[in-house]
């Protein structure tokens, strides 16, 4: 076998191709250089080749990533400090997410480690310096939460690590011709590579990856019971013992049958030879239970027919039956992670920074005086800054104070549409699911609504903490011209500036 490194700074120690110790090597310093493993705590003889570059360590190691590094490959501190929100989302879901793809792939990261990465990954979204300690009004797992539930869907590392972990069973079981499938099945047994077995070191990658499915059966994640046999020629299933015509095994189904079978092992296409199914049984079925079991056993398998093709497994959360990292990690999100609320509200043609601020606003979840307040935070005034009429909470702030009144009758105007005085959210959301626009016209209307959030999330700012005093007239045109850009360049339609100023409702999508 002979290794190809495209990486131009490879080193001559890495280029030894007996016993794959240039890969060893290469990992040594990668797990030095990327994850901080010090060389002498791991010698190259610990590391076990499988297929090509792919390397399991067998034991234990300490790991601690350094956050500077982390961060460094893809921002500097100063890029942190100034992106938007928005931009950090994206980053956070496409850089930050994939950079320890490879290292998860291999083996099950510590809880530890899981939480520090993940502590990194909050900090960054917050804005924060990593070593600083910011406040933060969500929960970071709400964040996490798929947009199903009400989160953000940025998938927590948790489910990503155990995903990766959980391809190799289906890589075990749907390709009979690789490499891997190859290795398991002469360690453990074609059969039964499942079953924990004594002769092979329990800190082995598949006994760890078999330790690992258990304890997330313990916790309600049973992604064995999410595999099925789809029966083709019937040679590579067992009748009794897979999964393959019912969600449970036919020997947990039939279990007086199965006590009477001799072939225990018996495969679909054996057993369906024989049409009286009792051929292989210790002696005939008596009547009462057994017969009924019989009965009821002929009745399901009776008139299966095979086919010509192979046995092959299916993942019953994919619709072409093919296991994917995707659906395994959000189905083991959605067990673990909190449920926030209704689905998420997701707005295409308004940026994600103006997104996330609605989704905030749907919550209550943004630092209001008020919000503060309730948590104990010691702030000189819980007064809206920009009325100095009532508590400044989420409700007051964009819909009961004068100043949201104003551009919620001039949004009215614009669009010439009637709206009530709303006084908080739900308001809002029980009239907007009723009025009637095409769905393209809804989603800009929606989009201009949460630019005015913005707008008037961002103006308080400025009063609080800007240096000079914003003007509160200039604020509808920032709505109008900042939800024309958006939406203009969001949508696949053209849309014109001044068609957009007279009434966006007469453009027609
Ligand atoms: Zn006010």
């Amino acid at each position: 076998m002979s290794y190809s490194f495209s990486h131009p700074l490879y080193r001559e120690s890495e280029l030894i191709e007996e016993n794959d110790l240039g890969v060893r090597n290469v990992a040594q310093r990668k797990l030095l250089d990327e994850l901080g493993i010090p060389s002498d705590e791991l010698s190259v003889n610990e590391f076990i080749p499988l297929v090509d570059y792919l390397l399991f360590i067998v034991r234990d190691v300490s790991m601690d990533p350094n956050p500077d590094e982390v961060v460094e490959v893809k921002l500097s501190k100063w890029k942190i400090k100034t992106l938007s929100v928005g931009g950090r989302l994206t980053l956070i879901k496409s850089v930050l997410t994939s950079l320890p793809l490879y290292h998860m792939s291999l083996y099950k990261a510590p809880l530890g480690v899981l939480r520090d990465l993940e502590s990194l990954r909050r900090k960054f979204f917050n804005g924060a310096d990593i070593n600083e300690k910011r406040f933060s009004m969500i929960s970071w797992n709400k964040i996490l939460a798929s947009k199903q539930k009400g989160g953000l869907g940025v998938s927590s590392f948790f489910a990503l690590n155990r995903s990766l972990l959980f391809k190799w069973v289906w890589r075990f079981l749907s390709q009979d011709a690789s490499l891997w499938h190859r290795l398991i099945a002469v360690l453990y047994g074609n059969r039964s590579p499942f079953v924990h077995t004594g002769s092979v070191s329990s800190l082995s990658p598949w006994n760890c990856i078999l330790k690992e499915l258990n304890s997330l059966s313990a916790k309600g994640i049973n992604l064995l019971a999410l595999l099925k046999k789809k029966v083709g020629n019937g040679a590579n299933t067992l009748f009794w013992e897979d999964c393959w015509i019912n969600d449970v095994p036919l020997s947990r189904s039939f279990p007086r049958l199965y006590a009477l079978e001799l072939k225990k092992g018996i495969t679909v296409a054996d057993k369906l030879i024989d049409a009286s199914f009792v051929a292989s049984f210790r002696r005939n079925p008596r009547g009462g239970v057994e017969e009924e079991q019989l009965h009821h056993l002929v009745e399901l398998v009776g008139s299966i027919s095979l086919s010509p093709s192979n046995d092959r497994w299916a993942w019953l959360l994919g619709s072409s039956g093919e296991f994917s990292v995707h659906s395994a990690r959000t189905f083991i999100d959605d067990i673990l992670l909190p449920f926030v609320g209704d689905v998420t509200r997701w707005v295409k043609v308004v940026p994600i920074k103006v997104n996330i601020l609605a989704w905030k606003v749907c919550l209550d979840k943004l630092p209001t005086r008020l919000n503060l307040s309730l948590r104990g935070i010691d702030i000189p005034s819980i007064i809206c800054p920009n009325c100095g009429l009532a508590g400044e909470s989420c409700s007051h702030l964009f819909y009961s104070c004068n100043l949201a009144r104003t551009l919620w009758r001039k949004i009215a105007r614009w669009w010439e549409i009637d709206i009530t005085d709303f006084s908080c959210y739900e308001e809002w959301i029980a009239w907007f699911k009723t009025t009637r626009f095409s769905k393209a016209q809804k989603e800009m209307l929606e989009g201009v609504f949460y630019v005015m959030w913005w707008m008037i999330w961002k103006f308080r700012n400025q009063v609080l903490f800007g240096s000079s005093h914003p003007r509160m007239e200039l604020l509808f045109d920032d709505i109008v011209s900042y939800s024309f850009t958006w939406c203009s360049n969001r949508c696949k339609n053209n849309i014109d500036w001044i068609s957009w100023m007279k009434c966006p409702k007469s453009i027609s999508l």
